[in-house]
């Protein structure tokens, strides 16, 4: 079976988790700040804080925003669950806005109306998270106007999206955001194994990400509320976690970030080949717009089911039983029991359960070879004739 993604790792990376074990620290030290440079370095951000995965990073930038009790979050529902319940974590209430029907992103369409709305009913979001989907860059700065107007914060949910471009900046960048996030899982652009990271522009917020990573302790003597009883001292000053990210990940993600933009080219590759190949069957892919580069974490299609007689389901099944191993991202997050027991209704999501009944993920991944891609391609033909 060719699975849907695969990290790839090479004998650098082995050998820099390797020397790591070998050295006085093995969880977050000096690697850890090197990784966190280097994200800097990458995406332009001033500061970067790592952690040991992706929704704690969102966790953490939810609460340096100051989410809490009473406050509402806004993303998308086609995304992972995690983009969604980093808002719960915190007490707050979470809601969904809409799909933009070709780009898969929210839609800043429905953004707007439904920020009209909530203007009049005195229920505005504190926080909008918009996801980039399979790795293509959200209207940015149409939803910055927005957050203007309407008083918002902004978290760039970048799990997908690390290497992707937003005309002509490097996603992380934060131009138009307060915090971006990014996961290093493996089936994402780079991997620490698990791991993440939350960028900023801002030093109030990236201190109070920090401080939230490690219990809200801390050793900074101007920071506490009386002089410190000794050389031993340090107080805990708000509620925070242990989200720290090892030197092990970070040693892996330092190595695998020398490698990033041959991987974000190799995706592209790929899914031109795939957008080639798939033009004259009832499919559809992901529509790019010209100002934005994907990071192709996913390929996405969606089936012309005006053409199509097959189900969807049995499309699905077909290909898994013809070696690929075709997936479907996402599940509404508003169809999971837990959010249907707050009483969401999938009628409130129109584009998002059209896209639900259409949408299979191909593989790609870096090491998937062109030839890869015509078998894959020839077994979806089949399938569908
Ligand atoms: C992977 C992912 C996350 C969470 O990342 P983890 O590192 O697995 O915790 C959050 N949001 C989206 C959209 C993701 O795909």
């Amino acid at each position: 079976m060719i699975p849907y993604a695969k990290q790839h790792i090479s004998e650098a990376d082995i050998e820099a988790v390797v020397n790591v074990l070998r050295s006085d620290y093995i969880t977050q030290g000096p690697v850890t700040t090197q990784f966190e440079e280097a994200i800097c370095a990458y995406t332009g951000a001033p500061h970067a804080v790592s952690t040991n995965n992706g929704t704690s990073a969102l966790h953490l930038a939810c609460r340096a925003l100051g989410l809490g009790p009473g406050d509402i979050l806004w993303t998308s529902p086609i995304s992972f669950v995690a983009s969604a319940n980093c808002g719960l974590y915190c007490g707050a209430e979470v809601d969904f806005v809409d799909i933009d029907p070709q780009t898969w992103n929210l839609s800043v369409e429905a953004l707007r109306r439904k920020l009209k709305n909530a203007a009049e009913s005195g229920k505005l979001p504190k926080i909008v998270v918009p996801v980039h989907f399979g790795g293509l860059p959200c209207d940015l700065s149409a939803i910055a106007e927005l957050s203007k107007q309407y008083g918002f914060a902004i978290i760039e949910d970048a799990s997908h999206a690390m290497g992707a471009h937003y005309q002509g900046e490097t996603i992380g960048s934060c131009t138009y955001s307060d915090i971006t996030v990014f996961s290093y899982h493996p089936v994402k652009i780079i991997t620490t194994g698990e791991g993440g990271a939350a960028v900023t522009r801002s030093g109030e917020l990236a201190e109070r990400l920090a401080l939230l990573r490690g219990h809200g302790i801390t050793r900074d003597p101007t920071r506490m509320s009386k002089s410190p009883d000794g050389p031993w001292y340090y107080q805990q000053i708000d509620i925070g976690y242990n989200y720290r990210m090892t030197e092990l990940q970070a040693a892996l993600g330092l190595s695998q970030l020398t490698k990033l933009d041959d991987y974000v080219l190799r995706r592209n590759d790929l899914a031109s080949n795939y957008a080639q190949l798939l033009e004259s069957l009832p499919v559809s892919p992901q529509f790019l717009p010209t100002d934005r580069r994907s990071a192709f974490h996913l390929y996405v299609i969606r089936l012309d089911t005006d053409y199509v007689r097959k189900p969807h389901r049995q499309i699905f099944e077909e290909l898994r039983h013809s070696g690929v191993g075709v997936n479907l991202h996402y599940i509404p997050i508003y169809r999971q029991p837990w959010y249907e027991s707050q009483g969401f209704r999938p009628e409130s999501f129109p584009q998002a359960e059209r896209y639900y009944q259409q949408a299979i993920t191909l593989p790609l991944f870096p090491d998937l070879e062109d030839q890869q891609v015509e078998q894959i391609v020839l077994a979806l033909k089949q399938v569908l004739a």
